[in-house]
């Protein structure tokens, strides 16, 4: 379960301070998905850095599965980013190119030290295995693989260390249509299967329908409108949201 209490974070711009999250607060419940819609510029991205004590908030507090990610060291940090791991937007631009698949996946275990070598290379292929893809792949390097493979491995990389929650940014935006439908199936059935928490960040509402149970609609740094994706897309209460949803065909 994530809990976000009260959130704000100002940026110093030009000497003087944007406000991009204004106290924002959501709950996520364990092995659900909140999804975070809303215009360019509108808060999104820092609210996942300050989710993933990437950024310190001003004010308000952050807990993930019972821990607080607010003002903890970097020590600490570590620890509890085992629980919480980043998919980056783009696995175009987020994957070394001189890397095997077998190391991308591997890094976090190799390290966290996590295990002997022989069980961090099977954990790898358990990892990768998990998002369909097979040990054939291993030796490959990123420049070999297909956008969808990529994707997959990105994911693969996150899963390896077994997390609670997995934040995604932008999750399917730089793929292909009928690429992007094998990655939500993976990450649908990651989720029944290990009861994990997904909280994304997309423009694209059709994908929000498909994975979100819940989503928060930020304006100006603020949520405007929060809830059950069917009530807030279907029955918007502000007129932002109606605006929004009804700006994407
Ligand atoms: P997008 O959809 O374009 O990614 P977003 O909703 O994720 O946008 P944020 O990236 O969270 O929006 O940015 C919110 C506001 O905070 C913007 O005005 C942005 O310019 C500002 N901002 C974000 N990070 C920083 C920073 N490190 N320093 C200064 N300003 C920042």
């Amino acid at each position: 379960k994530i809990e976000v209490g009260g959130v704000t974070k100002s940026f110093t711009v030009d000497g003087r301070a944007l406000v991009a999250v204004d106290d924002v607060s959501f709950t996520v419940e364990a092995g659900t998905t909140h999804a975070l819609v809303g215009e360019s510029g509108s808060g999104k991205t820092t609210t996942i850095r300050l989710l993933l004590g990437l950024e310190e908030p001003d004010r308000g507090t952050i807990t993930v599965a019972g821990e607080e990610v607010t003002g903890r060291s970097h020590a600490e940090l570590r620890s509890i980013r085992r629980h919480l791991q980043l998919v980056y937007q783009n696995p175009f631009t987020s994957l070394d190119p001189t890397w095997t698949v077998k190391r991308l996946v591997g890094e976090s275990l190799d390290r966290f030290r996590v295990g002997t070598r022989r069980e961090r290379a099977d954990r790898v292929r358990e990892a990768l295995d998990s998002v369909g893809l097979g040990e054939n792949l291993l030796s490959r390097k990123p420049g070999a693989l297909s956008g969808g493979q990529r994707q997959r491995v990105a994911l693969a990389r996150s899963l390896v260390l077994r997390p609670d929650v997995i934040v995604l940014d932008e999750p399917t935006s730089a793929l292909d249509v009928s690429v992007q439908a094998g990655i939500v199936e993976v990450l649908l059935s990651l989720q029944a299967e290990l009861g994990l928490t997904y909280v994304f960040v997309s423009h694209d509402l059709a994908l929000v329908r498909q994975l979100a149970h819940t989503v928060s609609v930020m304006h100006r740094g603020r949520i405007v409108e929060s809830g059950a994706v069917a009530t807030v897309f279907d029955d918007p209460r502000r007129p932002y949201t109606r605006a929004l949803v009804d700006s994407i065909p």
